[in-house]
């Protein structure tokens, strides 16, 4: 049975049908033919389902005729083809039941054209608007298709600890957490008094448990929240995110970009194709000629070039940038832009970064100077995915850690996978709020997730 809602009562196949429709009005007109037309969203599609109340209601005087924007309605009828222009269909009501009212004169959803910035105060009802909807049905279909993309290849969903007590990505831009009532002058905050008897904090990566799993079973994919102390306000930066990170045993790092390469494709392929109205309306309000672009992507090979390589376009480029351009250090946003949107005018993998500026377990090039990591820069976001071919040989990942300042001693579960029935893998970590952003074209990374956390803010 079809659902009852309003992206189903809007297509021609409804006509004729009885529904019940429980939803938000988001506009009432009346008219002066006796009936009103109430705008309803039930957050199953981005249009409207019109409704029909005609005054012979019983609560047309009394109820119909008060009902605003906001007010959640249940209403009964049946589904018509629809003389105006935009709508195949419309529902005339039997019954209209107004099941929550909503004052006008405090409601703040009732305006429309709130800033983003705005509207950041009011996350609990922005969902309310077209931009937000939309957005968090573009996210739910990325999410859908990360699961389906590697469950159709054969990979298994694992959960990896949010809670740990190591720093995969070794740089520091952890959150502690303790029991310890550090506010309390008289007690003395001792490690192994706390919660696990030792420092913990909330995880950067499950990359490294990650790990463990793909050198037993293959193929795996952790889905889940992370979380970076990292003090940069920017576009592009949350506190706490959510990470798509698979990692799969006997690929290198070419694999690895192939992998990346039709992952992104499936994303994007797949929000046009399901996501149709809301990709219409981001390509008209928010970002012009976003669909051209996401077509343009699907259809082009990803550059890839090495870092070296890319040091040099970028030192010819003729640009001034605010960062200098140096081989050895790490390409900042607007570099990694120009490459994406001026340079190459779409997709492009970075590879062999110098290791200095990459995590300890990329594997170490016979150069001894780069190893086998990868970013992927997209145009308007610069970095959307990071990986590498992880280092598989015990000796010289255990230099690394030494010289990254982590005691291998603390690691021997992880180096234990080099040990025993060790092999080459490889991985990458996909932002998932920057990916939102790239199929939305929304600029602020803030307003593709529900509740952002920054430095400084975390309300609601
Ligand atoms: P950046 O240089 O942009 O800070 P990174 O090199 O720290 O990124 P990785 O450690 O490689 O990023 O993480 C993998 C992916 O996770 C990134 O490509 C990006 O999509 C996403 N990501 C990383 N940090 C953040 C963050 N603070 N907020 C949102 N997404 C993030
Ligand atoms: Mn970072």
């Amino acid at each position: 049975m079809a659902m009852e809602c309003v992206a189903s009562a809007r297509k021609a196949e409804s006509i004729g049908k009885k529904f019940t429709i429980k939803g938000w009005v988001r506009t009432r007109r009346d008219s002066k033919g006796g009936f009103s037309f109430l705008e309803i969203n039930d957050g199953s599609s981005f249009g409207n389902l019109q409704v029909i109340a005609n005054n012979t209601l019983q609560n047309y005087q009394t109820d119909i005729l008060k009902i605003g924007t906001g007010c959640s309605v249940v209403i009964e009828g049946v589904i018509k083809g629809s003389p105006a222009k935009g709508q195949e269909t419309e529902l005339v009501a039997d019954s209209v039941q107004v099941v929550g009212w909503a004052d006008p004169n405090t409601y703040t959803m009732q305006k429309k054209g709130h800033t983003f910035e705005y509207l950041r105060t009011q996350a609990h009802l922005r969902p309310r608007t077209n931009t937000f909807g939309a957005v968090a049905r573009v996210r739910n279909q990325i999410s859908k298709s990360i699961h389906d993309f590697f469950q159709e290849k054969g990979f298994l969903y694992i959960n990896t600890p949010i809670i740990t007590p190591s720093d995969c990505e070794g740089a520091g831009h952890m959150f502690r957490v303790t029991t310890l009532d550090f506010l309390n002058p008289k007690t003395i905050a001792k490690a192994e008094d706390d919660f696990f008897g030792k420092p913990v904090f909330l995880t950067v990566s499950g990359q490294l448990e990650g790990e463990t799993y793909a050198c037993a079973l293959g193929k795996i994919y952790t889905f889940g929240p992370t979380f970076r102390a990292e003090n940069s306000n920017t576009s592009r930066h949350l506190a706490e995110f959510w990470m798509v990170e698979p990692e799969v045993a006997f690929n290198d790092l070419i694999q690895n970009m192939d992998l990346a390469e039709s992952f992104i494709k499936r994303i994007i392929r797949d929000a046009l194709n399901q996501c149709g109205e809301d990709m219409q309306f981001f390509e008209e309000r928010i970002e012009k000629g976003l669909i051209q672009n996401l077509e343009l992507v699907l259809n082009k090979d990803f550059q890839r070039i090495s870092y070296t390589e890319a040091v040099e376009i970028l030192k010819n480029s003729g640009q001034t940038f605010e960062f200098e351009v140096a081989w050895g250090k790490d390409l900042q946003s607007e570099h990694e832009r120009y490459l994406a949107e001026k340079h190459f005018n779409g997709p492009v993998i970075l590879y062999d970064y110098p290791k200095e500026i990459k995590a300890f377990y990329m594997r170490l090039n016979d150069d001894g100077k780069t190893v086998r990591a990868m970013d992927v820069l997209v145009p308007r976001i610069g970095e959307i995915i990071g990986g590498s071919q992880r280092e598989e040989r015990l000796e010289i990942l255990e230099a690394r850690m030494q010289g990254a300042g982590l005691k291998p001693e603390d690691y021997w579960w992880y180096l234990d996978l080099r040990r025993f029935g060790g092999v080459p893998h490889a991985g990458f970590g996909l932002g998932l709020e920057r990916c939102v952003q790239f199929i939305t074209g929304m600029a602020n990374i803030r307003d593709v997730i529900p509740y952002p956390r920054t430095p400084g803010s975390a309300d609601f």
